[in-house]
């Protein structure tokens, strides 16, 4: 409808504003204001409310106040900081001219001024902005419903960590979509705007922090190859292997909308990596959350096993190791690769201890590269390419000592020695030691590097000497003997008398050199034509000084950027080395062992332990039980044995489970182990349910979540997966919990075939083991001492016998009285239960869900003769005998 108010007539800044604000929707705009960033209108108020600062008002439009809040810029990092957190977009807009061309124009022009930067959550470079140990993916996320193959859908995945310029695309089914998720956890999503709708997955895109829906042209596979290609000003997309569609329609929109955030500026990225399908052990989030890889259930990284393992002593080496653990690998070659590299640093203590101490004082060369290719670099970036380069040769010529180093040791050396020396010795020369933050301050060219500069700063500190000696002089011929000439912002130089001496300088003769400029309570203040041409000669040279220091800057950025590529590698090769030799570090420390993975589909533990309780308990002296564990299949079998673990609790059955998965974790992503032994038939999926925490977020009970979890692993554990599972079914009436853990231990052992390890406190499900060949029984070993219950935690042969919840109770600090009570109450309950034993109406209800094996070609008789005789009387429970009958009708 028309607006009735007639059009005003905007401020010429306004309109350029509101211009600026239009063409960048979606996001904050931080409007340069000579030393602030403004904010207006709407913006203002979000942002004064998010930062706390506070909101006032600028002129007026349509009648109302506007709203305006300013950020300082040195402290714009801080505030971006937390806007990006609270999940805002942040355009950045520049003055694009000095102030002065502005007024040259005419007193009514406006300073021009645009959008230099989209500041996002997953476009970051500067390292206040950035956690320096972990690394800030971008992923891209393109869809394709392959209509030949039914309605299955792909997902091309394409993910950018711009700090560093990393580069990685790989495709997956919606099962890994979610999973991919967990381990990158990226820091923003790109997805379509019909991705964004689409009624499946919008429930996936509420859990994730930052999901930036995009147009289509964005996501357009037509046009895909060419924005890719262009990006890397490449002729094709064949050099980077070959990708599929779906890859490069990914990968296209991650370069799209880093050129459109980047506004004209390139990251330097490597071109894209593909991950072969199925090349990391998937993990699903559940899994990642409960085994407390990268953080703990409350989300810190102290007590994570990430915490526990990291030895490293660069950011980049930390980075490196987190992405390893939250991807452990599946080809036994590359595990072996790795592991060969910590075993050299294992065994060669001098060349570990001389990489770690070299390795600790280089710089994080990745990021500072990223920031001089982007023009957002300072002095200290290029001191840290300088460091870095000359910390990657000094260890190449250090570590060429090492006698066969092993491929990943030689390969990493290699690509130290590849970057240029030249480069590091010409910024070496070329850089002061003491080096501003931002360049435009001037003064980070080391004195002799650069004669013109040189001269002009010889001329600016010379015509600093001529001024004292002018101050000399006048009061010579003032007969003012504390005559000064000093300086500041607003007059410049000026010579300066106190009040009593003022008159004198005022009068002739003097007041024909002497020009009154201010008067003060104490003194008067005079410039003089002589004293103004000295500053005006001051001024030019150190102008001309620093404009030379920025060419030089410039220049230096250049051969820095020219090999960007050499430098990136030898960056990714020092992360290895740190990595290598902190896991050997913490190998010696901790007494780990090199485990042996194969293809096999053996699993055997001898004396394992779990790492992160391990060094807990040590720091009050407690010793860690160490315990083995076997899911090796049987001879001949190609299905993995399921361990049933039952004791009481805090017997240590959580630990065990937990310490099987860690272990299997650490072998696959190249790590030693805490195990005397380890043989590991490669795991392609680990999956786990333990513990069992609300997530009323969701809106979804304990049990829920439990079996929403326990369904997962039923529907796609194969039989190269490892499954953890502990206390399956607790969360609901005792029967019925006791009826699906029952029915889930059948479908792991039936159909999964898969490694498991299942702890429970349902002592029924040990008579399984009757009937189910490669289910074994294990229990938490305890002593009952004086009326107390001593844990051992060790693992042995058997069922558990009692439950011991009483004694536990007592531990944990139950009133007596109380404890007393429950004693009375349970007595009396075990003698019900031995008089009307109702357990057992219920057995029908496990045996009906069992499945018998598929009628062999066996005669009836014969296979009953073989079950009778497999049947040992003497040691059945009741309810065994019982289940063995119903066994035995079934074979008929
Ligand atoms: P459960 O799952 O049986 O209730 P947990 O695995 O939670 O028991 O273990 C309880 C506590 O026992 C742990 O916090 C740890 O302190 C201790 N513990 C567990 N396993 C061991 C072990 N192998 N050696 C020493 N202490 C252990």
């Amino acid at each position: 409808p028309p607006d009735a108010t007639p059009p005003e007539k905007l401020s010429p800044m306004l309109e350029q504003y509101i211009e600026i604000k239009t063409a960048n929707p979606g996001s904050l705009l931080f409007y340069r204001m000579g030393d602030f960033y403004e904010l207006f209108f709407e913006d203002a108020e979000v942002a004064s409310r998010a930062l706390g600062i506070v909101l006032t008002k600028r002129g007026k439009h349509q009648g109302q106040d506007i709203p305006m809040c300013g950020v300082p810029i040195h402290r714009s990092d801080e505030y971006l900081h937390r806007l990006i957190a609270l999940g805002h977009r942040v355009a950045v807009c520049e003055q694009l001219e000095d102030p002065s061309e502005a007024k040259k124009r005419g007193s009514k022009s406006v300073v021009k001024r645009d959008v230099v930067r989209l500041v996002t959550p997953g476009t970051l470079t500067e390292d206040t902005l950035l956690d320096a140990r972990r690394n800030n993916y971008l992923l891209a996320i393109a869809r394709a419903r392959l209509s030949s193959v039914g309605t299955e859908t792909r997902f091309g995945l394409a993910w950018i960590d711009m700090s560093t310029g990393e580069f990685r695309i790989t495709e997956c089914d919606r099962i890994m979509l979610s999973a991919e998720i967990a381990r990158l956890e990226p820091g923003e999503i790109l997805i379509s705007d019909s991705l964004n709708t689409d009624i499946e997955l919008i429930p996936l895109w509420r859990e994730l922090p930052a999901v930036t829906p995009l147009g289509r042209d964005v996501f357009d596979s037509a046009t895909a190859e060419r924005r890719l290609t262009s990006f890397f000003a490449v002729a094709t997309s064949d050099g980077f292997g070959a990708l599929t569609r779906l890859e490069i329609t990914a990968a296209a929109a991650a370069v799209t909308y880093i050129e459109r955030t980047q506004i004209g500026q390139r990251p330097p990225l490597s071109p894209p990596l593909r991950e072969a399908v199925a090349s990391t052990m998937a993990i699903d989030q559940a899994t990642r959350g409960n085994l407390e890889l990268m953080r703990t259930l409350s989300g810190e990284r102290r007590g994570s096993l990430l915490d526990c393992i990291d030895r490293t002593v660069t950011s980049a080496g930390s980075r490196l190791l987190a992405q390893r653990l939250s991807a452990p690998l599946t080809d036994v070659n590359a595990i072996a690769r790795r592991l060969d590299a910590v075993a050299c640093f294992v065994d060669d203590v001098a060349a570990r201890a001389d990489t770690r101490s070299r390795l600790a004082a280089a710089p994080d060369l990745a990021r500072a590269l990223t920031r001089i290719a982007l023009q957002r670099g300072g002095p200290r970036d290029l001191a840290a390419v300088r460091d870095g380069i000359a910390a990657a040769h000094e260890l190449a010529r250090a570590l060429a000592a090492i006698k066969d180093a092993p491929d990943e040791i030689a390969d990493a050396l290699g690509h130290c020695r590849k970057v240029d020396f030249a480069l590091a010795d010409e910024l070496g020369r070329a850089l002061g030691d003491e080096l501003p933050l931002i360049k435009r301050d001037g003064s980070f060219v080391r004195e002799g590097y650069d004669a013109a500069l040189d001269d002009n700063r010889a001329l600016r500190d010379e015509s600093r000497r001529v001024i004292a000696a002018l101050q000399a002089r006048y009061a010579d011929e003032t007969g003012v003997k504390a005559l000064k000439i000093k300086h500041n912002n607003v007059l410049g130089y000026f010579v300066e008398v106190t009040a009593l001496n003022a008159d004198k300088m005022l009068q002739p003769p003097l007041n024909a050199t002497f020009i009154h400029r201010q008067t003060l309570a104490g003194q008067v203040r005079f410039t003089s034509t002589e004293l103004g041409e000295l500053e005006a000669k001051i001024a030019s040279a150190a102008d001309r000084a620093l404009g030379l220091e920025l060419d030089i800057f410039e220049r230096l950025c250049a051969a820095v950027i020219a090999q960007g590529n050499a430098i990136k590698q030898c960056a990714e090769a020092l992360a290895r080395l740190d990595v290598a030799s902190s896991l050997a570090a913490l190998a010696a420390e901790r007494g780990f062992a090199r485990p042996l993975v194969d293809d096999s589909l053996t699993f055997a533990i001898e004396a394992g332990r779990h790492p992160v309780v391990e060094q807990a308990l040590s720091r009050d002296g407690t010793p860690f039980v160490a315990n083995d564990s076997d899911l090796s299949p049987p001879t001949e079998a190609q299905a993995g044995r399921i361990w049933l673990i039952t004791g009481p609790n805090m017997a240590g059955k959580s630990t065990f489970l937990r310490q099987n998965a860690l272990i299997a974790i650490l072998a696959q992503m190249g790590s030693f182990v805490p195990a005397k032994a380890a043989h590991i038939g490669v795991i392609d999926r680990l999956f786990s349910r333990v513990g069992a925490a609300d997530d009323l977020a969701r809106g979804r009970s304990t049990f829920m979540v439990e079996m929403v979890e326990t369904a997962a692993i039923l529907n796609q554990a194969g039989n190269r997966a490892l499954v953890i599972l502990d206390e399956i079914g607790r969360g609901t009436a005792t029967f019925d919990g006791l009826s699906i853990a029952w029915a889930t231990v059948e479908h792991l052992h039936d159909i999964n075939t898969c490694r498991a390890l299942f702890a429970t406190h349902y002592h029924e499900l040990t008579a399984l083991s009757a009937r189910l060949p490669r289910l074994h029984n294990v229990t938490m070993k305890v002593k009952e001492w004086k009326g107390d219950v001593v844990f051992l935690h060790e693992v042995v042969a058997g069922a558990a016998d009692r439950s011991y919840g009483i004694q536990v109770a007592k531990l944990a600090g139950l009133p007596p009285s109380v404890i007393e009570r429950a004693k009375v109450v349970l007595a009396k309950l075990e003698q019900e239960d031995r008089a009307a034993p109702k357990g057992f109406e219920d057995l029908p209800l496990f045996a009906a869900n069992y499945q018998p094996p598929a009628p062999s070609s066996e005669p009836t008789h014969e296979r009953l003769i073989a079950a009778v005789a497999a049947i040992n009387p003497d040691e059945m429970s009741p309810r065994e005998a019982m289940e063995a009958l119903y066994n035995l009708k079934a074979r008929l």
